[in-house]
């Protein structure tokens, strides 16, 4: 007879370690967290750049954080030790490189496989696993041959590069104004004025415009891109043609529909996740972080989820 868990998690950035951590702190016994990477926290590895301000009221959306996870804001690496904290506590188990790849309902319970083959049996499902796992994409199509230089994170940046950095979002105007010291950073957003982000982050970006460090494109859009022997060939809406060794597409990320249908998650006529105030999908499956919103989300919106969660497993447990 397989072992049943309480309840399996689906991806350890802020939501599933919130669930988690707050789950064993509820005194339920069998938790099992998976994650594809190869630790926790994969978004804030790949996507912060070292030593990133992380802001508590991110997006200056103010969220009274009702869990047990003390998030007041910090940096990349003081978020990381949190977490990491926060998980070695918990005694948690957690599979790495582990990537689910559906969740079925089998009569009251779930059976969550994973991309290996294996599969595991729990009587509740939460699903986070975030939107950056697909980023978007522009609509024009992008040439395969530059498949390696567009990028959606600086990471692979070295530097002495012409790079172009298209959105009008945090992401977008952070990446621009961290590579601007080693690169010829041309900065393009299809508005006149930028609105989404931090006015820190519009504040660094326009120094550093002002400074010269980054040139700005705004209020144009760009028509399509060409591989000119291996450089980006940019066709802008106002006529100006560019070339560049790198472009970094900084424009969020979108729900993963296909994912969540193969994980039995009910979605409305528009495609949004149904969920009720508890966070709960439909009988013993339940939807945390940013996944389960249709605009942003954030680290201590995410953490607030897996308690929601909790006080609603402990309830059907009766633990
Ligand atoms: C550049 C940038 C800067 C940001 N700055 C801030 C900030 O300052 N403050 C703030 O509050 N928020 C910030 N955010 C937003 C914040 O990162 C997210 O709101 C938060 O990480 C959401 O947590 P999550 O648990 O929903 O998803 P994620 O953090 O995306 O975690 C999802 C996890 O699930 C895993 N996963 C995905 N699919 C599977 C699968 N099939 N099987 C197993 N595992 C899977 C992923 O590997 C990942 O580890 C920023 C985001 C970006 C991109």
């Amino acid at each position: 007879m397989k072992n049943i868990y309480d309840v399996a998690i689906v991806g350890a950035g802020p939501g599933g370690i919130a669930t988690s951590c707050e789950a064993v702190l509820f005194g339920i016994k069998k938790i099992i967290v998976f994650e594809k990477g190869n630790n926790h926290s994969n978004t804030i590895r790949k996507y912060f750049k070292d030593n990133k301000p992380v802001d508590k009221d991110w997006k200056g959306i103010h969220v009274d954080l009702i869990g047990n996870i003390n998030f007041e804001g910090g940096t990349k690496e003081s978020t990381l030790d949190l977490f990491d904290d926060s998980l070695e506590k918990h005694l948690i188990e957690a599979k790495f490189n582990t990537e689910v790849s559906h969740v079925k309902r089998v009569d009251d319970h779930f059976e969550v496989v994973v991309t290996s083959g294996e599969s595991y049996l729990s009587k509740n499902v939460v699903i986070a696993i975030g939107k950056m796992g697909k980023p978007n994409m522009p609509s024009y199509k992008i040439p395969l041959t530059l498949k390696k230089q567009i990028n959606h994170t600086i990471i692979e940046c070295k530097g002495n590069e012409d790079v172009l950095v298209v959105g009008g979002g945090d992401s977008a105007c952070e990446y621009a104004y961290f590579i601007c010291k080693d690169n010829n950073v041309t900065f393009n957003y299809r508005k006149e004025v930028i609105t989404r982000a931090h006015p820190n982050n519009v504040d660094n970006l326009m120094k550093s415009a002002e400074e010269g460090k980054i040139e700005l494109r705004m209020g144009v859009d760009i028509e399509k891109i060409e591989d000119e022997n291996g450089k980006i060939k940019a066709y802008f809406t106002d006529g100006k043609i560019k070339l560049f060794d790198r472009a970094i597409y900084a424009l969020g990320g979108v729900t993963p529909k296909e994912f969540l249908l193969n994980c039995s998650v009910q979605l409305d006529g528009e495609d949004n996740i149904i969920l009720d105030e508890k966070n709960k999908n439909d009988k013993g499956l339940y939807v945390a972080g940013d996944i389960a919103g249709s605009i942003g989300g954030s680290i201590a919106l995410a953490l607030n989820h897996g308690y929601n969660i909790v006080t609603d497993l402990k309830e059907k447990l009766a633990v």
